[in-house]
């Protein structure tokens, strides 16, 4: 029972948030609610337009759910991936600090892919872009919206672009992609599913014919499954592949050394490269993870108590370490899918 806000010269905005929020929400959630409606009046006090038919509940939650206003990434936490970081660094993040400059000829597509097995950093890219471009950041599995947000998944997307809308410059990453905007159809496909595919392709549409600051990062591990109407809206299509050597041994050494672990010789760093041919960049994570465990393990079974264990009592991270951890942790692509993600980019990357 959503009743736009009235100007009121007598009373604040706020008042009229009040009177509109009240009633089915438990006292938090009230507040939580008024706050972020308050929050997203302009200086007129009012809501703006595009948010004045949206349920408040909706706003609140992409606002505090969905919405990550400092993502904490940039790209030299990013191994390797120049190709990628290349291409997004002029076509999107130049174009979000330089809008005057891109324009015309210029005018920057709104819908980029970044496709590849999972785990190896597409993520991190979305939430880079937005830190590098200082913009907002909004991530959403596409997946949430059809099995946690039942029936009102469309409801919840035009609150997400009505949000972003008045965040701008926006950065809307969707995980999962796929799962919104594939093309299996009719008996597997329900008309809610449908429904939402509409709205969300209604709203790409708008922003992209629009001067709005907003880019859309869709991801995805099954790029096959996308349909013609999704890959034209995506124009930009780049392969996030498996890490390098090069880019193994970064995240090895970047982990341990935050830590203060890394004491690998040059040599003993590519043996473990070698042996993780095939390793995604959070199969490299896990490894490490696995491996510097190693040393605790040592020192217990020596008989030290965990209560009284020191840094002392624990040698560094080393190479048998690693080779033990190798044992527990596999990679998690397999050269099959790594073949199929190679044909589509023939077919369908965007190359250069
Ligand atoms: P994706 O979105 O491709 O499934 P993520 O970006 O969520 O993968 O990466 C998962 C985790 O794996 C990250 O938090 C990071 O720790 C690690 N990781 C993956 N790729 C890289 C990379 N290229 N450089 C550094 N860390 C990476």
């Amino acid at each position: 029972n959503f009743v736009p806000p009235i100007r009121n010269n007598g009373g604040s905005a706020c008042s009229t948030i009040t009177s509109r929020v009240t009633g089915k929400n438990d006292d938090s959630m009230e507040d939580s609610i008024k706050k972020c409606l308050e929050m997203l009046c302009g200086p007129d006090g009012e809501l703006p337009e595009k948010l004045r038919n949206l349920e408040p509940r909706l706003i609140e939650h992409v606002s505090n759910e969905i919405m990550d206003k400092d993502p904490n990434v940039r790209w030299v936490d990013i191994a390797g991936l120049e190709h990628a970081k290349k291409c997004v660094t002029e076509m999107v993040i130049w174009p979000l600090l330089r809008p005057d400059i891109f324009r015309g000829c210029r005018s920057p597509g709104r819908g980029l892919l970044l496709f590849g097995p999972p785990g190896t950093g597409k993520t991190m890219i979305g939430k880079a872009i937005a830190g590098e471009a200082k913009a907002t950041f909004f991530y959403i599995s596409a997946s949430s919206l059809t099995s946690k947000w039942i029936g009102e998944g469309e409801k919840l997307v035009r609150a997400l672009f009505g949000v972003a809308c008045c965040r701008q410059p926006a950065v809307i990453f969707v995980d999962e992609i796929d799962s919104l905007l594939s093309q299996r159809k009719s008996d597997g496909e329900h008309e809610s599913s449908r429904r939402l595919k509409t709205q969300f392709l209604i709203e790409m549409e708008g922003f992209d014919s629009g001067n709005e600051q907003i880019l859309l990062i869709g991801a995805t591990n099954r790029p096959q499954e996308l349909d013609e109407a999704a890959r034209r809206r995506l124009t930009k299509r780049l392969y996030i592949p498996l890490p390098s050597s090069e880019a193994r041994a970064w995240i090895i050494r970047n982990l341990l050394e935050k830590d203060g672990l890394f004491k690998l010789s040059e040599e003993e760093t590519s043996v473990v490269c070698k042996l993780t041919e095939g390793y995604s960049g959070s199969d490299m994570k896990n490894l490490v993870k696995d491996a510097s465990m190693g040393p605790l393990r040592e020192a217990l079974q020596r008989g030290v108590e965990i209560t009284e264990l020191s840094k002392e009592d624990m040698r560094p991270v080393m190479l048998k370490d690693f080779e033990a951890a190798l044992q527990e942790v596999r990679p998690s692509v397999s050269a099959n899918e790594l073949g199929t993600y190679e044909e589509w980019n023939r077919q369908f990357g965007s190359l250069s």
